[in-house]
């Protein structure tokens, strides 16, 4: 399924930012995407548009009971200038797949990726040169009929904006955080929304970060909902450690959401011939792992940080220091993973689609 997009250009292009201020998330390109939803219409009218404030009406859905979910991926140039898309389809995909968990449409999958690609090709001006920077794209699908009875909308949008997004870290070396271990909210719970990429798990996760950065944390340590025994997900990462030789890392389930990264991670791993173990990872292994000299390390993956090393695990009874810095393990997938973005490294698995 393939929608014609209608292309409707600025007149008014904004002065770009330089490449070394552009932090994460602040500047917006000059269009943006959007699709229409209507219940027995179907998608309809996907149009490219100057970017600029959306009109809703004050009793949308999405604005009362939070119908709402978003996707992040990247479009990174190469060293050889090329501007290419890391595995959007399978971050279309999962839109499609998180959806209907929120009574939302799922958009075609091909269907997005299509139109997202043609929005990036008019905005390839905007992708950053400078290794480590990216051109971070947001589809974002929300309820828009306005209708305050409690049930799922008959209306919807699809938009996607583009933000070019500078060094995750500031730099080229990877910058270890310093973790709280959460033992008293949660992020998602067994049943609920922590597989789909909701608004909601965000506004859940909100506080507890707060207090942790209060207290000169980075982010926290999620564990599970029920008992507060196993580890689930770090921040807005998912996680890895290292045990021994082992690479682990939690089970999917409906409490952790299914990184791209990871899913990444993992086969680079098992091409390695590493050995990788999916499975429920208790606190208390953690502690012992620690105390044994087992734990190696440590280290969160996603796309905007791609791998994030974890130095420190801190809960009110113990401060668990986790290897010296930087782990070389973390440090090469960073390595591996972003030379193949940048198209230096042999794209293998057919990750990356050059536009
Ligand atoms: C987006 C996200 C991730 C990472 O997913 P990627 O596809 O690797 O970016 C992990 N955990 C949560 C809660 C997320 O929202």
């Amino acid at each position: 399924m393939k929608l014609e997009v209608r292309i409707e250009r600025t007149s008014a292009p904004k002065v770009h930012p330089e490449e070394s201020e552009l932090g994460f998330g602040r500047h917006f390109t000059d269009h943006m995407l959007l699709v229409d939803f209507h219940d027995g219409r179907g998608w309809s009218d996907a149009r490219v548009v100057p970017y600029g404030p959306l009109s809703l009406d004050p009793a949308a859905a999405v604005l009362h009971y939070g119908q709402a979910m978003f996707e992040g991926a990247k479009a990174i140039c190469g060293d050889d200038g090329v501007i290419r898309l890391f595995r959007l389809e399978r971050h279309c995909q999962r839109m499609a797949a998180g959806a209907p968990r929120l009574c939302m449409p799922a958009p075609d999958p091909e269907m997005l990726a299509h139109a997202i690609t043609e929005l990036v090709k008019i905005e390839t001006a905007w992708v950053p040169r400078t290794r480590n920077t990216a051109l971070y794209i947001r589809p974002t699908l929300i309820a828009t009929e306005p209708f305050l009875g409690v049930r799922p909308a008959n209306q919807y949008l699809l938009y996607v904006i583009l933000s070019p997004v500078g060094s995750y870290y500031g730099g080229d070396s990877l910058k270890p955080v310093r973790i709280w271990v959460e033992t008293q909210q949660t992020r998602a719970a067994k049943g609920g929304l922590g597989s789909v990429k909701a608004g909601a798990n965000y506004a859940s996760s909100l506080q507890a970060a707060m207090r942790a950065r209060k207290e000169g944390y980075d982010q926290v340590l999620w564990l599970d909902g029920a008992k507060h025994e196993f580890l689930e997900e770090v921040g807005t990462m998912n996680l890895f450690l290292v045990l021994g030789d082992e690479l682990v890392t939690p089970s999917l389930g409906d409490t952790v959401l299914s990184g791209v990264t990871r899913d990444s991670i993992l086969t680079l791993a098992r091409a390695r011939g590493m050995t990788v173990t999916e499975r429920p990872v208790s606190f208390g292994e953690i502690v012992e792992a620690h105390a044994s000299g087992r734990l190696k390390e440590v280290f969160g993956s996603g796309t905007a940080a791609v791998v994030s090393p974890v130095s420190e695990l801190v809960t009110a009874e113990r401060r668990m220091v986790v290897g010296e810095g930087v782990g070389p393990i973390a440090q090469s997938f960073y390595d591996e993973l972003t030379a193949i973005q940048r198209g230096s490294r042999r794209d293998e698995y057919g990750w990356m689609t050059a536009i």
